[in-house]
């Protein structure tokens, strides 16, 4: 289906603006689960797709395996995160095992507080290759404003909550925690858009000086929050336009 979707879009990368060479899922399809998996549940229902080169297509790079490994073994999921972990991730650590211990090989453990320095918990941590990571968000932001706006974007780009919450300075996940009781708030007022929500949800919103906001939510809990600045003058326009319709956007921090 995503083959036939592209002749109706550009024929470039929503990245580079290169000659594409295949649709790229977005968020990456692996992320999804199968038929299989889900006891006969559908969630691979219209998962979006964009054009794509090769040098910009995650599942090529195999960071599309990279971030369902840390989406799904993050503390904060919900049931179908969970059977995830069980079934697909499982898979892939019978398959490679050398890639996964690689990745969470020096986990420790750690203890988790809530906001008001209450211990909620114990579990493990592990280093995340943030360079890595920030980029397939990046990979994932750039093309959800493609399939929104039928534009690449360029401009500023700016990951304010990564959705890896704990660390292992205090006062940082404190800060975090901050930040996503706001998200959770801002939720119940904005109608995000995605049609396997308890997968992966999203919702461009419009902030001060011509800022678009982006909130993603993947397995229910975890939100990521992106400030992306348009440099061109037509996203200024487009925003003002769009504010009309949406008018409680703006996260106070
Ligand atoms: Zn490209």
């Amino acid at each position: 289906m995503g083959a036939f979707a592209l002749r109706d879009v550009v024929d470039e990368c929503y990245w580079c603006g290169r000659k594409a060479t295949s649709a790229e899922h977005v968020p990456p399809k692996c992320i999804f689960p199968e038929l299989k998996d889900s006891e006969g549940i559908n969630y691979r229902k219209n998962l979006i797709t964009v054009p794509s080169c090769d040098q910009h297509n995650l599942v090529k790079t195999k960071d599309d395996e990279y971030l369902l490994l840390l989406l799904v073994v993050n503390t904060l999921r919900n049931e179908v995160g969970k059977q995830q972990f069980d079934t697909k991730l499982m898979r892939l650590i019978r398959q490679k095992p050398w890639f996964v211990s690689n990745v969470i090989g020096n986990a420790n453990s750690i203890h988790m507080f809530d906001t008001d320095d209450t211990l909620i918990g114990t579990g493990k941590a592990f280093q995340v290759d943030i360079k890595r990571y920030d980029s397939i968000i990046e990979h994932v932001a750039r093309a959800l404003w493609f399939h929104e706006y039928g534009l690449r974007f360029r401009g500023r780009f700016e990951i304010l909550i990564n959705g890896l919450r704990y660390n292992s300075v205090r006062s940082i996940h404190k800060m975090y925690a901050v930040y996503e009781k706001e998200l959770f708030r801002i939720q119940q007022t904005l109608l995000f858009k995605g049609e396997n929500p308890d997968v992966f949800r999203y919702v461009f919103t419009y902030g001060r000086k011509g800022r678009v906001h982006l909130s993603m939510i993947f397995y229910g809990f975890q939100m990521l929050f992106i400030v992306m600045e348009a440099s061109c003058s037509w996203s200024w326009g487009m925003n003002m336009k769009r504010r009309r319709h949406n008018k409680s956007l703006e996260l106070s921090p």
